[in-house]
């Protein structure tokens, strides 16, 4: 590994992540072919990932950019409330919020980038869009895979979040990707789905995805959906996650307990949907949701329409 790769892998390491990847910007070229194929594939998608094409614009965007510092984090290593499964998604809950010892530490991270003079952007600076397609960076890092369920999968499994930086001094590290991908004949993520949002292998429609409608969608029910569809989700949905056998093997009940999340279990249970304040709700479970739910959507009386 060169010397700077290995400062900043090691710094990655320090700072809360597991592996970090680097790769030169041009590895994203391709992006933007898969990109065009997905929205061929999808077109009623291109009102939800037209903005996505941003994303292929990385150089565009940040002309000093040498290569691409990719992170994972493992939040999988974390322990979920039983009482909590099937109704709210892993991802939302249990990535450590801000300012908790738990979480990561980009702060110290771009700190160390500055002391070290180089000059980077990315981190949480631009939001979801951020400064490129974190799946695929990781990908062309070689950290991982897309499965047919379009998550991005480590050879940990799929609960897993990345991050990602723009940097502009020379480096790389691609890792060798021993990943086994999905079996031609396995179709149990696209059985699990049950409003067919899976609608092919590695094709998602956002407009009929639990996840996508319980956050985002404003909690409403398309034409051609029925209450039934979304199980006892209330904010997320992992079905085709938790039944793939890359994932199967994960254990909930063991890992590391989050405070944060345990010392709310019982409030945010349905059976106790009627104590639950406007101000709870924004205190302790908007900051959960990564910006998929903001405190707008706790005020609003969409709920209370007739
Ligand atoms: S998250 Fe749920 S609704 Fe969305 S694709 Fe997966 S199983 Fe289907
Ligand atoms: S359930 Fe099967 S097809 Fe779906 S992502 Fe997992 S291995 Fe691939």
């Amino acid at each position: 590994m060169e010397a700077l790769a290995e400062k900043i892998y090691q710094q990655a390491m320090q700072c809360g992540f597991d592996p970090c990847g680097i790769i030169p910007v041009s590895a994203l070229t391709g992006f933007l072919d898969l990109y065009q194929k997905r929205l061929n594939d999808v077109p009623m998608s291109q009102y939800f990932y037209g903005q996505e094409g941003m994303l292929a614009k990385t150089q565009e965007r940040f002309p000093w950019t040498k290569p691409i510092v990719i992170l994972v984090f493992d939040y999988g290593k974390y322990r979920f409330p039983s009482e909590l499964q099937g109704k709210y998604g892993k991802a939302f809950f249990l990535e450590p919020e801000k300012e908790t010892e738990e979480r990561f530490d980009l702060e110290s991270f771009e700190t160390w980038f500055s002391e070290n003079g180089i000059h980077t952007e990315g981190g949480e600076h631009f939001g979801a869009f951020s400064i490129g397609p974190f799946r695929y960076m990781a990908m062309q890092a070689a950290l991982g895979i897309i499965r047919k369920n379009n998550f991005f999968y480590t050879d940990k499994g799929s609960y897993v979040n990345l991050y990602a930086y723009a940097i502009d001094k020379e480096c790389e590290l691609i890792h060798e990707n021993t990943i086994v991908p999905c079996s031609e004949k396995c179709d149990l993520c696209r059985r699990a789905c049950k409003t067919g949002s899976l609608q092919a292998p590695y094709t998602m429609n956002p407009f009929k995805c639990v996840s996508f409608l319980t956050t985002f969608g404003n909690c409403e029910v398309p034409d051609g959906l029925s209450d039934e569809m979304y199980g006892e989700w209330i904010i997320g949905c992992d079905n085709c996650q938790d039944v793939c056998p890359h994932n199967k093997r994960h254990n909930w009940s063991r890992g590391k307990a989050l405070a944060s999340l345990e010392n709310i279990v019982s409030e945010i249970l349905p059976e106790n949907y009627d104590n639950l304040t406007d101000e709870f709700l924004i205190k302790y479970i908007i900051p959960k949701t990564s910006n998929h739910l903001q405190e707008k959507d706790v005020l609003c009386d969409c709920c209370n329409q007739e």
